[in-house]
């Protein structure tokens, strides 16, 4: 067995990363406040994928439990797919070396989408659906009413124009949710966090991060191209990112033209403005 050093105890750390640690554990402490994701007694299941985010989402609920005044259940969950090389000793010793009360889930699911998935076709969504139905039961088993996931504000942006892109919708990932038969709450605490931020975060911590590329599977091309998309506008215009962002939580339906969301038939003359006609003002 690998003996895993965890440099967090006892490495001293420059004040740009103690910087950098205290922004990421004032986002998540926000976004929990914010959209109420964390309340008296919950036991809290957080997904382990043992990338960088899963990681950044793990340590900075640790901390923000130490000082919280609630009391809450941290249970660190992964699920083994079964894809080939994957290194299944490698969280296991890290949750050990935190003292982390944790679970591994081995499912075969690597081998169910190889054999169900013609050779070539993106597997992608059975995978992803696979392992919903498993983490939703595996939650149950554990006795956790919310579920952690490690997505962050630049996958929520992604996804917005994927749906805009492909999909018709302006819709993006919500920071938090209930899963479909009601038994749980997925909540999503990196939400204001920058990916680039838990990347460095990540980096610096030495997380033994285990490669994502192992089933074999291209990583969605849209999204790839999306990322590439935003991280070009980025670099031309620092701060757009931000602003989409900020654009996502500050939503005027009367100024877009989604009748279930806003009554234009009723309008008539003698109403109040709604802001008016402002679209192009300066
Ligand atoms: S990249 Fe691989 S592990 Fe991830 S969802 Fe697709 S098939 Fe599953």
């Amino acid at each position: 067995m690998n003996a895993i050093t965890h440099p967090i105890h006892f490495e001293h750390h420059s004040s740009n990363f103690n910087r950098l640690r205290g922004r990421l554990e004032q986002q998540v402490g926000r976004a929990i406040g914010d959209f109420n994701m964390i309340e008296e007694g919950d036991t809290i299941m957080v997904c382990m994928s043992g990338g960088k985010d899963s990681y950044t989402l793990l340590e900075i609920l640790l901390t923000l439990q130490k000082r919280a005044p609630i009391n809450f259940r941290l249970i660190a969950m992964n699920l083994d797919q079964k894809q080939p090389g994957f290194p299944a000793h490698i969280l296991p010793d890290y949750f050990k070396s935190i003292g982390i009360e944790y679970h591994i889930e081995t499912q075969d699911t690597y081998s169910i989408v190889k054999e169900k998935i013609p050779e070539g076709k993106t597997t992608c969504s059975l995978c992803s659906r696979l392992r919903r139905g498993i983490i939703y039961r595996v939650a149950g088993e554990l006795g956790a009413n919310k579920i952690a996931l490690g997505h962050h504000r630049d996958d929520m942006i992604e996804t917005l124009f994927l749906n805009i892109f492909f999909g018709g919708k302006l819709k993006a990932m919500p920071p938090k949710l209930v899963t479909d038969k009601g038994d749980h709450v997925v909540i999503r605490p990196l939400a204001y966090c920058a990916e680039k931020d838990i990347a460095s975060f990540a980096r610096t911590l030495k997380f033994p991060i285990i490669p994502c590329n192992l089933c074999g599977a291209q990583e969605n091309l849209q999204r790839q191209n999306i990322k590439e998309m935003l991280t070009a506008w980025e670099r031309q215009y620092p701060g757009r990112s931000q602003s989409i962002f900020t654009a996502m939580q500050n939503v005027k339906p009367s100024h877009l033209m989604d009748s279930k969301l806003f009554d234009f038939k009723s309008i008539n003359v003698g109403d109040m403005v709604d802001e008016g006609d402002m679209a192009f003002d300066g």
